[in-house]
C-alpha cells in the first residue's frame, strides 16, 4: 500500500531506483519518474493508462539544468522564464537527444517547467536527473490537488506520495510554445493570457480542442467526472427535472431547487483564484455522490476564469 509522507529522501530513493512517485506542485499533483529513463517513463504511461501519443512535461529546479535538455532558448522564452519560474509556466523548446522520444511523443520539442513548491524544489535539487511528471490521475479523469486524491486513485500502483498539502493554484500550468520568437499559448492554466502579454506583448492563443495533442494542443475530452457534467451557458438556470438526482457546481451562490447537500460553491466572494483552487476537489466530491448528473455554471472569462471555463468545457458532455 502506498506511503504518504513529507520525506524528500524517501521520494528520492524510490526515484533513483526507477520507480514513480506522487509529488506536490503549486498547480496539481504530479506522477513523477526519471525523465531520462525510458522504463520509468513507460511506468508513468502505464500507471496513468495514458496513450503514448500524449507527451509529458519535464521538471527541474534551475534554468541552468534545463538548458542541458534543450537546443535553443529564444529571447521571449527567457523573458517568460525570468518572470514566472518557478511557477505555473510550461515552455515548449527544441529538445536535446538526451530526452527520450517517448517523453515528447516523437515531437522535436520538449515541454519544460520549474514548479514552485518547496518540497519538490528540494527533491529536484537533490536529483541528478529531471522528472517527467504528468498529473497524478488516471488519464482523462479530474486532476488531483491533494495527496489523498492521488492515493485514492493510484495508491495501489505507486510506493510513495510526497505530501505538500493542497495545491495552491489548483489548475495545470499554462503552456507556451514559439514559432521563431513568436509566443503562442497552447493551454491556458495557472498563468493568464494577460500575465504572459505583460511580459512579451501580444500572443496568439490556440487552445481549441483537438483529438491530436501532438498537434500540439489538448484532448477535447478531459478532466471529466464519471457522471455526465453539463456546462450551463452564462446566466442559464439548470432545467431541474429531477432535483434530488442533480448535483450543482455553482460559482458564488447556491442554485434554488437543488438540495444544499448536492451543491458546491466555488467562491462565495467571486474570487477566481479561490474558485480555481477549489475546482477539481469539488468536482471529485460531486462525483462521489449518488446522482444522475452534475450541472456547472460558466464563470466570468476574466483572470483564471478563462482557464476554469476551459476545464469545465472539456469535462462536460456537451462541448
Ligand atoms: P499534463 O497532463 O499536465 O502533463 O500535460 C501535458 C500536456 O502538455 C500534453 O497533453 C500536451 O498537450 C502538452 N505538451 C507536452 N509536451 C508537448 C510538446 N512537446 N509539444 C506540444 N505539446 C506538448
Ligand atoms: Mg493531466
Amino acid at each position: 500500500m502506498v506511503q504518504i509522507g513529507q520525506n524528500v529522501s524517501h521520494a528520492k530513493a524510490w526515484l533513483e531506483r526507477g520507480n514513480v512517485v506522487g509529488i506536490p506542485t503549486e498547480t496539481v499533483y504530479g506522477l513523477a519518474g526519471n525523465a531520462l529513463d525510458t522504463n520509468a517513463v513507460l511506468t508513468i504511461f502505464r500507471v496513468k493508462n495514458r496513450p503514448t501519443f500524449d507527451p509529458l512535461i519535464i521538471h527541474t529546479d534551475t534554468p541552468a539544468k534545463l538548458s542541458q535538455f534543450v537546443t535553443d532558448f529564444p529571447p521571449a522564452a527567457r523573458q517568460l522564464a525570468d518572470a514566472f519560474w518557478p511557477g505555473p509556466l510550461t515552455l515548449l523548446l527544441p529538445k536535446q537527444a538526451s530526452i527520450p522520444d517517448l517523453v515528447t511523443a516523437g515531437l522535436p520539442t520538449v515541454a519544460v517547467r520549474i514548479p514552485n513548491h518547496p518540497l519538490t524544489l528540494q527533491l529536484l535539487a537533490e536529483l541528478d536527473f529531471p522528472l517527467a511528471a504528468p498529473s497524478a490521475n488516471p488519464f482523462g479523469y479530474i486532476s488531483p490537488t491533494t495527496a489523498r486524491h492521488v492515493a485514492d486513485q493510484l495508491g495501489n500502483q505507486i510506493p510513495y506520495i510526497l505530501d505538500g498539502g493542497p495545491a495552491r493554484i489548483g489548475l495545470e500550468s499554462t503552456i507556451v510554445g514559439f514559432e521563431g520568437d513568436m509566443p503562442c499559448v497552447f493551454r491556458l492554466g495557472g498563468l493568464t493570457q494577460a500575465q504572459i502579454e505583460a511580459v512579451v506583448g501580444p500572443v496568439t492563443v490556440q487552445t481549441h480542442s483537438t483529438d491530436n495533442p501532438a498537434a500540439p494542443g489538448m484532448l477535447s475530452s478531459h478532466y471529466a467526472p464519471r457522471k455526465p457534467l453539463i456546462l450551463l451557458k452564462p446566466g442559464q438556470s439548470p432545467p431541474l427535472t429531477n432535483p434530488n438526482r442533480t448535483g450543482m457546481l455553482a460559482f458564488r451562490e447556491p442554485v434554488g431547487g437543488v438540495p444544499d447537500a448536492q451543491q458546491r460553491i466555488l467562491s462565495a466572494t467571486g474570487d477566481l483564484d479561490e474558485a480555481a483552487k477549489n475546482l477539481f476537489a469539488y468536482l471529485r466530491w460531486l462525483d462521489t455522490l449518488d446522482l444522475d448528473l452534475i450541472y456547472a455554471e460558466t464563470l466570468p472569462n476574466t483572470g483564471l476564469g478563462a482557464a476554469i471555463n476551459d476545464r469545465l468545457r472539456r469535462a462536460s458532455v456537451q462541448k
